[in-house]
């Protein structure tokens, strides 16, 4: 994703001066004079950076930083106007003080070198992971939700699709979540990331939903966000607002997670459970409190890890430790996923050994939102793909 630069200025010549650097610097650059078109495109387009007049005929800058504030808007913001420069300066404090990002301010008329060095300089190029990076991404819009199959390993009808994080970095693509989500749990980043993948993922489940393809959706939970008591309340006001079902939803949480503070957790994920969510739990296997965690918590779904998943056609052990945990599911009434399917041999074995659906690069690598609908049509409603 390139930055994208929103010039907001009534005086049409300044607007396209500044657009013509920015472009020429590899910005995308949108510009207005109107205050509702500013207002649509910072919710919808996201912008990266901003460019704002102070003194405008229908609104006045001070008005759209005061905006921008409300929104928490973590743009890069850069003051232009033609006062003199203690209003320019007093306007750039006022925007500091409110917690905006002001990158500088320039006192017109704007000399076309102070403009470029301005938005050169801060531009996103930055390609390291920090907190910093982390928390202009999650303003922006960076971190998406992928979608990956899970399929039924008897009729290979597909049920569902788990969601996983990706940062879509302008400079180096996509970063995988191994990256960023031990980061999110450790600078307290790690509930905003949840929200922003699940309201993605719930607006995503309402529209398939829409669209005549009501799938099942898993969201990954971290072990962080089971210290926050009012989980299972946030997430269920998310699915309001956003008209997703409860019941198309499930949460995984890993063994570890669940086990971080048992009593908390078991209060939270029950929680979920009573208000209609699936819960699910994560890399079973890979845990030490495997056995008392499954009495205890509400599970629906066990999804055996990949370690165990990977060589089960070849290892005897691995076979016998599948068959094991499948039949444990079972008798506790859980369904259970075959995690890290990389062959057809592996979904074979483990379809023979009762395991309900498999999920893995066999069957498809997660992808963007968008190649869904294409993939669920290529792929049938099973059969015809893999017999
Ligand atoms: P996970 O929840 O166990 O997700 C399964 C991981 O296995 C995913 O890695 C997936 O891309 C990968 N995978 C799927 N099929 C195969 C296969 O056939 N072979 C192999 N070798 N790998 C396969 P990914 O997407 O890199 O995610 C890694 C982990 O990051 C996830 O493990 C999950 O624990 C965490 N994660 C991802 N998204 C989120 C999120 O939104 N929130 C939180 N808290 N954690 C997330
Ligand atoms: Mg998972
Ligand atoms: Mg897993």
């Amino acid at each position: 994703m390139t930055d994208r630069l929103m010039v907001m200025d009534d005086e049409a010549e300044y607007a396209a001066f500044v657009a013509k650097v920015g472009e020429g610097l590899g910005y995308e650059v949108r510009t207005t004079d109107d205050p509702g078109q500013f207002r649509r495109w910072l919710a919808e387009w996201r912008p990266s950076h901003i460019a704002l007049d102070l003194a405008m005929p229908q609104v006045d800058g001070i008005e759209m930083l005061r905006y921008l504030a409300s929104q928490a808007s973590r743009a890069r913001i850069l003051i232009m106007s033609g006062f003199d420069a203690r209003v320019v300066d007093a306007a750039r404090r006022l925007g500091i003080e409110r917690g905006l990002d002001i990158i500088g301010s320039l006192q017109k008329p704007i000399r076309a070198k102070e403009l470029r060095a301005v938005l050169d300089e801060n531009r996103s190029g930055s390609t390291e992971v920090n907190r910093e990076s982390l928390d202009h991404a999650l303003a922006i819009g960076e971190i998406v939700p992928f979608y990956q199959p899970k399929v039924d390993l008897r009729s290979w009808r597909p049920i569902g699709f788990e969601a996983l994080a990706r940062w879509q970095h302008g400079q180096r693509g996509t970063i995988s979540p191994e990256e960023f989500v031990p980061l999110a749990e450790t600078s307290g980043q790690i509930d905003r990331l949840t929200e922003t993948v699940t309201t993605r993922a719930l607006v995503q489940s309402r529209q398939w939903e829409e669209d005549g393809m009501a799938v099942n959706l898993a969201i990954n939970l971290s072990a962080h966000n089971l210290d926050d008591e009012d989980l299972a309340d946030r997430i269920e006001t998310l699915c309001w607002a956003t008209g997703a079902k409860k019941e198309h939803i499930t949460f995984e949480v890993t063994e570890t997670a669940a086990m971080a503070d048992p009593v908390r957790g078991l209060d939270i994920l029950t929680r979920l459970r009573i208000k209609g969510f699936k819960l699910s739990i994560d890399d079973f296997g890979t845990g030490y409190s495997s056995l008392v965690l499954l009495r205890r918590l509400p599970f629906s779904e066990l999804k055996i890890d990949r370690s165990f998943v990977c060589d089960c056609d070849r290892s005897t052990e691995a076979r016998v430790i599948v068959k094991t945990m499948v039949d444990l599911a079972h008798n506790l009434g859980m369904s259970v996923v075959g995690e890290g399917v990389e062959t057809d041999d592996v979904a074979q074995v483990l379809a023979e050994l009762g395991c309900d659906s498999g999920q893995g690069y066999a069957i498809a690598r997660p992808m963007e939102a968008q190649q869904v609908p294409a993939w669920l049509a290529r792929w049938g409603t099973g059969g015809e793909t893999h017999a």
